[in-house]
């Protein structure tokens, strides 16, 4: 196993996930298998506990792994799929080593950060690496291993010192180590500043680790002189400087590291460079460039709860990006919070209120994404009736489905305060309810999470034909409560149609409404498994439909052309 570590200084939010998946994308490119871990040295055991105010999203795989955003990155980028443990914790790992210690396998010794912690670090970045996430047999041939947060955190130190050690062992020709770092401009035609480089490259080599790449991040391509003081400094050759400046769109980036041979210099010291090929990057230019012409777009409405922070639902953008560069249309996202839209805004903070309901007025459809907690249902409610009583595509997913079905009960059944008892527990009509597949009791496993099967129901419906037809679809799931199935017959008296289901026949998956352009709920998550090549069929109809062209694809969807 050959090992690329991709490691950030001098500040956050360089894009180092970006950076990292970047540089696994070329190396593909060049015929290599690639597969990737995330480290993340918080203490939290995963990313389901964390606020997607304050982290952005969680992102679900397949095995019902809850994890940092960033592996959807890597699964997006590389087109794998990820298991849970691809995300390394501070958390997972010290529950390891105290399972351990608590079974006595310490045999009566001291258990200390080295070389316990450190140990189990580097035991399960080998087990790890070599799980196939490409659907072929066989470990993959390189393992990019990004380490989260900053050079110097405390936090990171104990991964630091684990991976020295793994550098150690396997040695210069299988471990390659890149660091992203900041080059800032100071003033209006400042100089390009290498100061703050070369105190992380310091920080970095007083624990032993010493770069052989630097990507570094700028906003103007980086000058001659900036690269040749970089390399003095950071005892980095001037060929392994590279140099992410600010692009277009993030497609670019694996282009402007082929363009500066970046997987040469790293296929060479990884004893790589016989066996791979030249890269192949036609398909990743050819997006990038199409999404740079685009003339034509689409305006969305996103009608959420956590619309502050546009990483808190990156999925579901990539998503709505991957359709909108199929249907040739640039996507306008509007951000409307739920809260907004509701009467009582109207006398607290009517000017938000006015612009929230011109905004969704204006927009060609309407997405209500996944969410937590009471705050902004009314406000979804509203946007669902609105786009349900004027025709207006509508896609409402897991939360979004919910609030369809409360909607219609509440104003077309008519039924007195119908609610789902996450924001209603004594409603007379519990028209969605907690239906955990685990244990009742035990927060921790109450939650339906990662793929499961959906089989469709009917052959005539949009999603069956979206879905080419197939008999059953493998979506990722993460909620607790869903549509109440004693339920089911009054509901489907409104005119609306539950046309998947899961295997018992208990859980609704998705419904539609027949008598509208296109109005879709589904229980699960289809923007997860979205890729740049391959949008999700769901996102696809969506966007298809807010431009007019739903009808004419659904005639020949098996054509694919669009
Ligand atoms: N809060 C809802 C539930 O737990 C919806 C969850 C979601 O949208 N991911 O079922």
């Amino acid at each position: 196993m050959k090992y690329v570590l991709v490691t950030g200084g001098v500040v956050s939010g360089l894009g180092k996930g970006v950076t990292a998946s970047s540089i696994g994308v070329v190396l593909k490119a060049c015929g290599l298998r690639v597969t990737s871990i995330k480290i993340d040295p918080y203490l939290n055991t995963d990313a389901g506990t964390m606020s997607p105010f304050e982290h952005g999203e969680v992102f679900v795989l397949d095995d019902g792994g809850e994890v940092d955003l960033d592996l959807g990155n890597y699964e997006r980028f590389l087109d794998v799929t990820l298991t849970r443990d691809n995300n390394i914790t501070t958390g997972k790992i010290y529950q390891s080593v105290l399972d351990k210690e608590r079974k006595g396998d310490y045999l009566g010794k001291t258990v200390q950060v080295v070389p316990h912690i450190t140990d189990a670090i580097r035991n399960w970045i080998e087990s790890v690496s070599v799980i196939p996430v490409d659907g072929k047999e066989g470990p993959a041939d390189v393992c990019v291993i990004e380490l989260g947060g900053t050079v110097g955190d405390i936090e990171s130190m104990p991964f630091l010192e684990a991976l020295r050690q793994l550098f150690f062992s396997v040695g210069q020709h299988n471990f390659c180590l890149i660091h992203v770092s900041l080059i800032p401009v100071l003033g209006v035609v400042g100089e390009q500043k290498t100061k703050p480089t070369q105190h992380s490259v310091r920080e970095l080599r007083a624990l032993g680790l010493t770069p052989h790449f630097l990507a570094c991040r700028s906003a103007q391509p980086l000058l001659e002189s900036t690269k040749q003081k970089l390399s003095q400094f950071c005892h980095v050759p001037v060929g392994n400087i590279l140099n992410i400046h600010d692009v277009p769109n993030i497609w670019h980036i694996p282009l402007l590291l082929r363009n500066q041979n970046a997987h040469d210099a790293v296929l060479k010291h990884l004893d790589l460079d016989r066996v791979a090929q030249t890269p192949n990057l036609q398909e990743w230019t050819l997006r990038a460039e199409i999404f740079d012409n685009l003339t034509n777009s689409v305006r969305i409405a996103m009608v959420g709860k956590y619309v502050g922070l546009t990483d808190s639902y990156l999925s579901v953008v990539k998503a709505l990006l991957h359709a909108c560069i199929a249907c040739s249309l640039r996507p306008e996202i509007d951000w409307i919070a739920a809260s907004d839209l509701e009467d009582d805004s109207a006398e607290t903070t009517p000017e938000a209120h006015a612009a929230a309901w011109k905004t969704l007025r204006n927009a060609e459809c309407v997405l209500v994404p996944g969410g937590f907690g009471d705050r902004g249902v009314t406000g979804m409610i509203l946007a669902a009736k609105y786009a349900r009583e004027n025709k207006v595509p509508y896609l409402g997913i897991c939360l979004g489905m919910q609030i369809s079905v409360i909607e219609i009960a509440r104003n077309v059944l008519r039924l007195e305060r119908a609610n789902s008892t996450e924001f209603d527990d004594k409603t007379p009509n519990p028209v969605v309810i907690f239906m955990p597949e685990g244990s009742k009791t035990y927060m921790g496993s109450t939650m339906r999470l990662g793929s499961r099967k959906t089989l469709l129901q009917t052959p005539n419906c949009i999603t069956a034909k979206l879905y080419h037809n197939s008999e059953y679809v493998d979506e990722r799931h993460r909620h607790r409560y869903e549509v109440n199935p004693d339920m089911v017959p009054k509901l489907e008296e409104s005119g609306l149609k539950f046309v998947g289901k899961d295997e018992s026949g208990k859980r609704m998956e998705i419904l539609e409404l027949p008598d509208h352009p296109f109005y879709v709920g589904v229980q699960f998550h289809p923007e997860f498994k979205s890729r740049p090549a391959r949008p999700s069929a769901l996102f696809l109809g969506f966007i298809l439909a807010a431009s007019g062209q739903l009808v004419q694809y659904l005639k020949s969807p098996q054509n694919g052309s669009l």
